[in-house]
């Protein structure tokens, strides 16, 4: 059986599903999803009335961000929630305020020195193209060192480094990317909630797909992508062989080659695909019979380096009447995410500081949830792998074959990532069709 769709995208997580709802105001889109739901690793799960999202699920830039201006664009925009105020949990057991940027923030918190913090913030926001470029490639700790920052500073850019571009390794973190995603924080608020959590983000795209005629297909599993004389044609799902004119990957690219035959690609490529650096962690989620703090905005833990929100502060509806829901996340290194025994401690460890900020959880613990993801993000923002020397949107000598996600091309860090290369790839995708 043949059939024929103008666009077909492989993966229904969040960049399938943005891509599909843009391009489906040109024509036929069909997604495959191999999982029997959207979402991929962002995917909710309902449980007693919990809505929890896979782990800590902020968005940057909110209304703002590349996703924001896709809801506005196709007219199904969200609410965003700007999260309150950020603590810091110290090693030595302190609680002190995390500004996040604001001037009267950094006025408030005795965790940097207010005149030389604002001296430093300044001269991040006054540094041009120029000035930031060559710290692409420079670690966060080489740039601690040349500019002489003072410790207390370090452990907050770390923080920041943490959260902003899930990279607590300040030996591996860019530099440039933090220092110009700070600028993007300066100039444009932080991170925001979807009203709701991300059900609502799936929802609008899926029924935008919906009402436009497309289809999403549930357990179909791409088996591979079909390529003739240099073309993409197609891909096979089970035995069906399905035509598109324009075919699209939105799986990791680190999983690309279990669906597309080496053959058509440089070895450079299959190396940069097979060998990029994904950032890895572990997730805890508790569900609590009722809120045992008021914190609105990031958590962050000292030692070890992670963070966490308490999803229901912000948005009361995922959680059942007078419940809470609190969600953290600690980055490891992928390689530690192999080894059984490293995984345990990791989370052991990790369990631990935040039962030590927060020891009411213990009782009024309902349900809770962990997660060991060998991929949290696609592409770890780092020196080797910062925006100007991630993979692009197509592949030298196979035409009609668009990658996208969280693994490809994009500024910014994370989702961002995903969704800034969704609109990029989706730009380049009507540029050809149009020429
Ligand atoms: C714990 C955690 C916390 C995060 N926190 C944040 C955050 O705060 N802010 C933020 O912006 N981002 C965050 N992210 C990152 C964000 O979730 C990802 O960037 C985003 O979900 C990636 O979406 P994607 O569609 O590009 O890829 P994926 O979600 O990986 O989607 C790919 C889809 O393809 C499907 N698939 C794979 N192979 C096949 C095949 N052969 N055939 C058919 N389907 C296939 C998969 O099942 C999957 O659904 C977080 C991620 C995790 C895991």
């Amino acid at each position: 059986m043949k059939e024929i769709y103008d666009y077909i995208i492989v993966g229904g997580g969040i960049s399938g599903l943005h891509l599909g709802a843009l391009l489906s105001r040109h024509g036929r889109v069909i997604i495959f999803e191999r999982s029997d739901t959207v979402g991929g690793r962002a995917k909710v799960i309902e449980k007693d009335g919990f809505k929890l999202d896979y782990g800590i699920h902020l968005i940057r830039f909110g209304p703002e961000s590349a996703l924001g201006a896709s809801l506005l664009e196709i007219n199904k925009s969200i609410s965003f929630i700007k999260p309150g105020r950020s603590w810091a949990f110290l090693k030595n057991g302190e609680r002190k305020l995390y500004p996040t940027g604001s001037l009267m923030d950094i006025v408030r918190s005795d965790l940097v020195p207010f005149g030389k913090t604002i001296r430093l913030l300044l001269k991040i926001k006054k540094m041009d193209q120029k000035k930031l470029k060559p710290l692409y490639d420079t670690s966060l700790a080489d740039w601690y060192q040349q500019e002489n920052i003072l410790p207390k500073i370090q452990t907050y850019l770390t923080m920041t480094s943490s959260a902003v571009q899930v990279n607590p390794f300040p030996n591996r973190s860019s530099a440039g990317e933090l220092l110009k995603n700070i600028q993007r924080v300066l100039e444009m608020g932080s991170a925001y909630y979807p009203q709701g959590g991300w059900g609502p983000i799936f929802n609008q795209f899926e029924n935008f797909i919906l009402e436009n005629g497309g289809k999403i297909e549930l357990n179909s599993a791409v088996t591979e992508i079909l390529i003739e004389n240099g073309s993409c044609k197609g891909v096979k799902v089970r035995d069906n062989i399905f035509n598109g004119s324009q075919i699209i990957s939105t799986i990791p690219v680190q999983e690309l080659f279990t669906i597309l035959d080496e053959k058509y690609c440089e070895s450079q490529f299959i190396n940069k695909c097979k060998n990029l650096r994904p950032t890895a962690g572990v997730v805890i989620d508790f569900c609590l019979d009722e809120q045992i703090s008021d914190i609105d905005g990031l958590i962050f833990f000292e030692e070890p380096l992670s963070f966490g929100f308490i999803p229901s502060n912000l948005s009361k509806d995922v959680a059942p009447e007078g419940k809470s829901l609190m969600t953290f996340l600690r980055v490891a290194n992928v390689e530690d995410m192999k080894n059984k025994d490293t995984v345990k401690e990791i989370y052991q460890e990790f369990r631990k500081v935040i039962f030590r900020a927060f020891p009411e959880i213990e009782s009024h613990l309902i349900d809770e949830r962990s997660l060991f993801l060998p991929m949290v993000d696609g592409v770890e923002v780092n020196i080797k792998q910062h925006q100007f020397n991630r993979l692009g949107h197509t592949i030298k000598n196979v035409e009609k074959l668009w990658l996208v996600g969280d693994s490809v091309g994009g500024e910014g860090a994370g989702g961002d990532v995903g969704h800034t290369s969704v609109r990029e790839c989706y730009k380049q995708i009507r540029r050809k069709e149009n020429t």
